[in-house]
Order: structure tokens, then C-alpha cells, then sequence
């Protein structure tokens, strides 16, 4: 690739546009800041999108040096929670998640616990390591082995992995693989080790209808594209096409049960340009890419054991009005009419991703945000369309409002 560590192009709404370019188009209007929950949790300039752009201006163009600022800039990068509500409302669609993605590139900034960061980079490096560790650490925890592992060092993030996970993780759900297979399902990290009810779901709707494929423990790139690096990404993401291309002529459906990986593979062809070939096959796999709620039944199974009023919280990593995201509204405005309630763009909503394990000040005050706006719409049923959105709002529910539960969409089938 001409560059491993940064993206040469943005791919953005109103078209191709080069990294400087793109944060060069912000006309500085601060339309934005009223809808960033990053800014609206604490007003100040440095923390808004049109900040945040013009930090990463000032690094581009030599005015801010990286080094002099650099605690200024991680406070700047751990408080952004990639949501995507800022371009969304933006005249210029300015990709802001984008440009923060390219500053944490540029700072080589590593959010995660480094433990944590390691084990999770497995997945992609040795995945049946990975499977082991992760279900050797399951049964620890129900051995209560955790209460001692968490205080050695570099462990500390067992304990929020402890409060995050359900009291008793279920045992895994076994999916066989079909043969002649019309459909693949790439179950997500959430669902196939920590929620299988979700992949156990998933895989139910799917074989209904069709012969599936299941493609287990199987990394995509996301995890590197927000935490590690580019050229990591991109060798997940080619091997990823190539097992698709084997698989079923590069022809078959690839379902995701979680947004975010929704999101990540429909943009993937933005990580080969200048590479024709790879990116007319990451188009390819991209409109290949489907998001679970699209093969939802008319009416699902466990509608009538689902409490109103719903929320959807809608906020996903990159996006925050994909055709997946607004599809899955439809789909609940339809199934529960007037107790369905819309988490709306002036609401604060659901951080994204991982931010109770990112050493950022914002952490709790954004889960408290989440659980504020669940209380005020007095709602018993949050449906999320992540597993991580649901182990992270489950927590907080939890803790501070625990007459409202949370439900992937998927579940509604059961
Ligand atoms: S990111 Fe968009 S909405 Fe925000 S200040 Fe820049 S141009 Fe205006
Ligand atoms: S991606 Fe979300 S948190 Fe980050 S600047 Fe945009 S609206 Fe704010």
C-alpha cells in the first residue's frame, strides 16, 4: 500500500477527498456541536467536532506539534466516541470520526490496557489461542478465579469485563456449519463468546430459510482499524475476501449481527486506494455485507414478550443513518407503533465502543448520559443492534435504572 499507517482517501457522502483536503472543507459553521455527545457532555471548543478538525488542521499543517501537545491531543481523542452524529448533520458531510481515527494514527495512540489490547489482537494473529484463552478465562470466572486475577498487574480491566458481562455467561451456542452453503454468518466477538442468545438468534433466522455457513472467532479488520493499524486491517480484510471468494464465488450474502461490522465492511473499499483490483473486491464484499434485522420475520416470535414502550438507541460507530440503522427503525416502528420510540439526533445516546476500558475521564459520565435517556422516556425495552452496545448499556441499566433491559434486535425472532 502507498501508505500503511494513514488512508490516502477518505471516501465521504459528496465523494473522494484526500485526508487534508477533507479537514480543510469544515467551514468551522459549528452546526455539529449542538449533536456531539462528546460536546454536550462537556462544551468546550477543543472537545466539539469543529475542534477536533481543526487540531487535526494544526497537525497536518505543521502549526501543532504532536509532541508539545500530546496530552491535549489524547483528551481530544478518548472523549470523540466515533458515533458519526456530526457528519450526519454536517452541510459539508466532514467525516470527523474519520479525521480522529488518522490522529490517533498519527499520535500512535493505544487506548486499550495493553494487556487487553494483546489478547484481543489474537483474534486476528492466532484465533484458536484466542478461542482458548477466552473460554479458559470464562471458566475461571465461574471458579471465581477472576477475584484474584484481577488484582495482579495489568489486569485491572478484568474488574469493568467482570461488572460488564452478564452474572453467568451462557454456555456457547454450537452452530454446525452446511454444506452447499447460500448464506455465511459471521457471528460477532460479543455474540459468539459472551451473549451466544444473540448468535444463537442470528443463526436460527438464517437457517430457516437457507443453508449457512458459519464463519466462527473469524476477525474483520474493525478492531485493527479502530485500535491497532491500518496494514493489520487490511491483511484481515483481504484474507476475509478471499474466504468469501472461495467460499461461494464472491456471490453469497455475508450476515453481521452487529452494526459496527456492518458499518466497517460497507466502507471497507476506502482502505485500497490506489489498489484497483483489492478495491473492486472489497465493493464487491461490501455489497455482499447484510445486517441481521433485514431477514427478520414479518411478525418475529418474541413480540409479545417484549415490555413498551422500545427505544432504538441508534448510535453505531462511523454511521449514524445507514440504510441498516434506519431499515432496523422501520422495522420496530411497524412492529410496536406508538410505544416505539425513536432515540433521537438531540439525544444523548449509546457510546459506540469500548470507552469503560479507554483511559479517558468521559467513560462514565457518557453511560450516565445513555441511562438519562432511557429514564426520560420512562421506556422498559432498549433495542440495540450491537453486542457490545448491549453488554455496555446492560451494565449501566444495571447500575442505575434496572426496570428497563436491553434487547439486540436479533432477539426479537426469540
Ligand atoms: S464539521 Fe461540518 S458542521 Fe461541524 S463545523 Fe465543520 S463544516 Fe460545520
Ligand atoms: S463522532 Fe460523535 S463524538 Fe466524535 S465529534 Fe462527531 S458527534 Fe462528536
Amino acid at each position: 500500500m502507498k501508505n500503511n499507517q494513514h488512508l490516502d482517501t477518505l471516501h465521504t457522502p459528496l465523494g473522494k477527498r484526500g485526508l487534508y483536503d477533507s479537514v480543510c472543507f469544515c467551514n468551522r459553521c459549528g452546526m455539529c456541536a449542538p449533536l456531539c455527545p462528546a460536546y454536550q457532555n462537556a462544551p468546550q471548543e477543543s472537545n466539539s467536532p469543529r475542534g477536533r478538525n481543526q487540531a487535526l488542521r494544526g497537525v497536518l499543517e505543521g502549526k501543532l506539534k504532536p509532541r508539545q501537545v500530546r496530552a491535549e491531543l489524547l483528551e481530544l481523542l478518548t472523549s470523540c466516541t466515533l458515533c458519526g452524529r456530526c457528519q450526519a448533520v454536517c452541510p459539508g458531510q466532514i467525516p470527523t470520526a474519520q479525521h480522529v481515527l488518522e490522529l490517533r494514527r498519527t499520535l500512535q495512540a493505544r487506548l486499550l490496557p495493553t494487556l487487553l489490547f494483546k489478547l484481543l489482537r489474537l483474534r486476528g494473529t492466532a484465533p484458536r489461542l484466542f478461542s482458548y484463552l477466552v473460554h479458559t478465562g470464562l471458566w475461571m470466572r465461574r471458579l471465581q478465579g477472576w477475584s484474584v486475577l484481577m488484582y495482579l498487574p495489568g489486569f485491572a480491566w478484568l474488574k469493568h469485563l467482570n461488572k460488564l458481562l452478564p452474572a453467568r455467561t451462557p454456555r456457547p451456542f454450537k452452530m454446525s456449519n452446511q454444506t452447499r452453503p447460500t448464506f455465511i454468518y459471521l457471528p460477532s466477538l460479543e455474540a459468539q463468546f459472551f451473549l451466544p442468545d444473540i448468535a444463537q438468534s442470528a443463526y436460527q433466522l438464517l437457517t430457516k430459510k437457507h443453508r449457512v455457513a458459519v464463519w466462527e472467532n473469524t476477525a474483520c479488520g474493525l478492531f485493527e482499524f479502530v485500535y491497532g493499524d491500518l496494514s493489520r486491517a487490511r491483511r484481515q480484510l483481504r484474507a476475509l475476501i478471499t474466504r468469501h471468494q472461495k467460499t461461494g464465488k464472491a456471490k453469497l450474502p455475508l450476515v453481521t449481527d452487529s452494526i459496527d461490522v456492518y458499518h466497517f465492511l460497507t466502507q471497507a473499499p476506502q482502505l485500497f486506494e490506489g489498489y484497483p483490483t483489492w478495491q473492486q473486491k472489497a465493493q464487491n464484499l461490501a455489497a455482499c455485507t447484510r445486517y441481521i434485522a433485514d431477514y427478520l420475520p414479518k411478525k418475529p416470535a418474541a413480540l409479545k414478550t417484549i415490555s413498551n414502550p422500545v427505544l432504538l438507541m441508534t448510535s453505531a460507530l462511523f454511521n449514524n443513518q445507514s440504510s441498516a440503522q434506519e431499515k432496523s427503525a422501520q422495522i420496530l416502528r411497524s412492529l410496536f407503533k406508538k410505544n416505539f420510540v425513536e432515540c433521537g439526533y438531540k439525544e444523548p445516546q449509546v457510546v459506540p465502543a469500548g470507552y469503560g476500558f479507554i483511559k479517558g475521564s468521559r467513560a462514565n459520565a457518557y453511560n450516565l448520559q445513555a441511562v438519562r435517556t432511557v429514564a426520560r422516556q420512562q421506556v422498559q425495552t432498549v433495542v440495540v443492534l450491537s453486542g457490545l452496545a448491549a453488554l455496555e448499556l446492560g451494565l449501566s441499566l444495571r447500575q442505575f435504572y434496572p426496570t428497563a433491559r436491553v434487547c439486540h434486535i436479533a432477539k426479537l425472532n426469540g
